[in-house]
């Protein structure tokens, strides 16, 4: 019965472990602890599903959604800058 299917089952147990990390790896870049109950930066409400969904919120939808889309891919410095010290 377990036979062929039981490498099926490993694959799925490593893509629950990634998902798992992910969502480890998101909690951690947010500030772990109390949840603002109004976005540090503009000051509006944040709604309360949104401070039990994400512990230590401190940025409404808006303001967060804008963060995120500044801070993606700042690996193009490394590259450049690794390029730099070895051409020297
Ligand atoms: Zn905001």
């Amino acid at each position: 019965m377990a036979g062929g299917w039981s490498k099926d089952g490993a694959v799925q147990d490593q893509i629950d472990a990634s998902v798992d990390d992910a969502v480890k790896l998101a909690r951690s870049r947010l500030s772990a602890g109390k949840s603002l109950t109004h976005c540090e930066e503009c000051g509006a409400a944040i709604p309360e599903a949104r401070q039990v969904a994400i512990p230590g919120v401190r940025l409404c939808v808006t303001c967060q959604s804008e963060r995120d889309a500044h801070q993606e891919t700042p690996t193009g410095y490394n590259r450049r800058g690794s390029k730099d010290s070895q051409l020297r």
